[in-house]
């Protein structure tokens, strides 16, 4: 049973509707080191309000049914291996919402929202968030990516999200819109925006089906497709950017910033939506 402190915001209180992010988070080492891709982060957090909380869907929690974490204090997650020591000394200590996960739990109706008592921030939150909020003083939760269900799946559940940006929470996808890991080409990690043809060709396909609002086309990715099966071998790291954009107004628009490759096989491509 979790408990709701009494001086904890409730998110009942309408505010100014809250943008949507989509950030490539690339590498964990992005949460330690200094380049243009973490400069990009803290600029866009120049562009938009200060939220209440944010709700973050990480491509690295992955569960049977969805859950949203609920504790006080969530711990920092280092889930990953071999890289230094500099980086599993990151901790970053933000609060969590019980009550926003609670609300949330309560708001979507497709299914039973487990409230979850044992993660906390895995780096895919963390690693982009500590750039736009480096005090840790805005809670933050997370939501899992049901690993069972199909991308149509998720995109309608993210859609019964959409009240929360009327209450002050930012939706944060955490992911990678191009991401095979087994085709990286290590020596080429610094080479700036270097792309293989088969990403750069998914990549584009990518922004324009987004600038288009062409969501079902990126929902049905599996049929589209050589340089999308080898662009999203996995779903998790694809379909963070599926909730952000079930949740966009049509009318919105559409920013897209740190668009660029990385190592042959990612992309960093981030939007922001409001
Ligand atoms: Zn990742």
């Amino acid at each position: 049973m979790i408990m709701i402190s009494g001086t904890e915001k409730r998110f009942e209180k309408n505010t100014p509707r809250m943008p949507l992010l989509f950030l490539g988070h690339g590498s964990p080492m992005n949460a330690i080191e200094e380049n243009e891709f973490v400069q990009g982060f803290r600029n866009i957090e120049k562009e938009i309000p200060r939220p209440e909380a944010v709700l973050c869907i990480s491509a690295h929690w992955e569960t049977k049914g969805t859950f949203v974490t609920g504790m006080e204090k969530p711990k920092t997650i280092h889930d990953f291996g071999g890289f230094p020591k500099a980086l599993y000394d990151v901790e970053y200590p933000a609060p969590g919402s019980p009550a926003l996960a609670e609300k949330t739990k309560g708001i979507i109706s497709k299914n039973e929202i487990g409230l979850d008592t044992k993660w906390g921030l895995d780096h895919g939150a963390w690693s982009v968030i500590k750039h736009l909020y480096p005090k840790a003083d805005i809670p933050v939760i997370q939501m899992s990516l049901d690993y069972y269900r199909k991308p149509q799946y998720h995109y309608e559940l993210a859609g019964e999200l959409k009240q929360l940006r009327d209450k002050g929470v930012l939706i944060i996808g955490s992911g990678n819109m191009v991401h095979n890991l087994g085709m990286v080409d290590w020596n080429r990690m610094n080479d700036d925006d270097y792309s293989y043809d088969w990403a750069k060709d998914a990549s584009e396909k990518m922004k324009a089906s987004i600038l288009n609002n062409d969501h079902q086309s990126l929902i049905d990715y599996s049929k589209l497709g050589r340089a999308f099966q080898l662009a999203v071998p996995t779903p998790e790291h694809f379909i963070p950017l599926l909730y952000i954009l079930a949740l966009k107004d049509k009318s919105e628009d559409i920013k897209i910033f740190n668009d660029k490759a990385v190592a042959g096989s990612l992309t960093m491509t981030s939007i922001k939506i409001a």
